[in-house]
């Protein structure tokens, strides 16, 4: 199957006489005809659902659909995308672990690598996004489980290499792991190029009409993590009698372990509604994505021609230096937000943010309506000033996110806006 055919159909297909749109399963527990029945589940919970603070019928299907979407083998949503993030990482370092991040990511996933998983004594070392190989080698240790990067990332826009960063990876023995929030599988599909996991935030262009916080986790199946680098997947799990990762889940250890480990203890699990809600934005996001993409090229060619602005950052106009890259990895389009640069600063970005009438001034990004942001008043606040500029933000910087409205009304609006500054 294709994608939008994916997005309708993968995960969830109805029985004879079976209710067309997948049902919501809004219940806590499942029910069982005996004792010894409960024990099976618990000796292989793959086999049927057992309590939904870390599997639900609902859900599955959601996680089917995701893991299709990204040519994985396996997923597991999480309650948020910073929640995805942080498992992404627990379950491969412990403490006195450390691994490597490309310093061009979301502001809250910086903050939790750099102050969070320090405090748990997890070290992130953190690389120039167009670091070369080199550069990336020089900081793997003896202890470094994984890399981590953002394909396309929020808010400067830089275009992640995802096969030199997985070049380096596998030379050491570890996973890459990508955050695709911004491409999503449409545009982009980390696994082909190398990626061993993949993580979202689906609040964003997943969902996509801003109705809910979500994440996944998506297991590409592809890692060998029996390469001795990765005793907690190859010995016997004694919180869970026993299991070994790696044989009695050969197919997708990394997210049975995520789930039965992780999950199981922390539940940060998204209830069947919730599932039912994500299911509903997956149907549409083929063909919301291309709408994205074609209205931001326009509203980016707009700002390019206008003459008000220092710097228009979209990865899809030939000027930007990110232009190659991003042909090759989401040749279909670069997504829906622009990073805008305006001559005259922070005073004129805050004025012409807010004499929009269209757009919304809201925390958000990646709607189905058009919104804008201030990043170094709002999500990237926490930052000095050294790591906004560390992670490709001016503090002038206006994050544009283009929805579904027609361009002209889009356009119309920024012109109202920028005839007054
Ligand atoms: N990853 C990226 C690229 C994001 O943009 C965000 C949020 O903006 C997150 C992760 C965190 O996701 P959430 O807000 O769903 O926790």
């Amino acid at each position: 199957m294709k994608d939008n055919t994916k997005c309708l159909h993968s995960g969830y297909n109805p029985e004879n006489g079976g209710p067309r749109v997948m049902p919501i399963y809004q219940s806590t527990t499942f029910k069982f005809n005996s004792t010894k029945e409960i024990g099976d589940v618990f000796d292989d919970p793959t086999k049927a659902h057992i309590y939904s603070r870390f599997t639900n019928p609902t859900v599955d299907v959601v996680e089917k659909k995701i893991a299709d979407l990204e040519g994985g083998v396996a997923a597991m949503c999480t309650s948020s995308g910073q929640m995805a993030s942080l498992m992404s990482i627990l379950n491969l370092c412990n403490s006195g672990d450390s691994f490597i991040s490309s310093a061009s990511i979301y502001g809250g996933t910086l903050n939790l690598f750099a102050v969070t998983l320090k405090k748990l004594g997890i070290e992130c070392i953190f690389v120039d996004v167009d670091a070369d190989e080199k550069e990336i080698q020089a900081k793997i240790k003896p202890n470094t489980k994984a890399i981590f990067g953002e394909t396309l990332t929020n808010p400067s826009l830089q275009v992640l290499d995802i096969e030199k960063f997985a070049r380096v990876a596998h030379n050491n023995g570890i996973p890459l792991i990508v955050d695709n929030t911004f491409p999503t599988p449409i545009l982009c599909k980390p696994i082909e190029y190398g990626a061993d996991v993949v993580i979202h935030s689906t609040s964003k262009y997943m969902d996509g009409h801003a109705l809910q916080v979500g994440g996944v986790i998506v297991d590409s199946g592809k890692f060998d993590y029996t390469n001795g680098n990765f005793p907690d997947f190859t010995e016997p799990d004694e919180s869970y009698h026993g299991t070994v990762y790696t044989r009695d889940y050969a197919f997708a250890p990394y997210i049975i372990k995520a789930r039965m480990q992780l999950m199981r203890d922390f539940g940060a699990y998204p209830s069947g509604n919730s599932g039912f809600l994500l299911n509903l934005g997956l149907e549409t996001l083929a063909i919301r994505m291309e709408k994205y993409c074609s209205n931001a090229l326009k509203a980016a060619q707009y700002f390019e021609n206008s003459g008000k602005f220092d710097i228009v950052d979209y990865p899809g106009l030939k000027t930007n230096k990110y232009y190659e890259l991003a042909r090759k990895y989401m040749p279909k389009g670069q997504s829906g937000v622009i990073s805008l640069t305006i001559k005259g600063g922070k005073e004129a970005a805050i004025k012409f943010m807010d004499g929009l009438k269209l757009a919304s001034n809201e925390v958000h990004v990646a709607d189905i309506r058009t919104c804008v942001l201030h990043p170094a008043s709002a999500t990237h606040r926490q930052l000095t000033d050294e790591q906004l500029v560390a992670c490709g933000i001016n503090p002038g910087l206006v994050r544009f996110s283009v929805g579904l409205e027609d361009i002209e009304d889009i356009i119309s609006d920024i012109e109202q806006s920028l005839s007054k500054i």
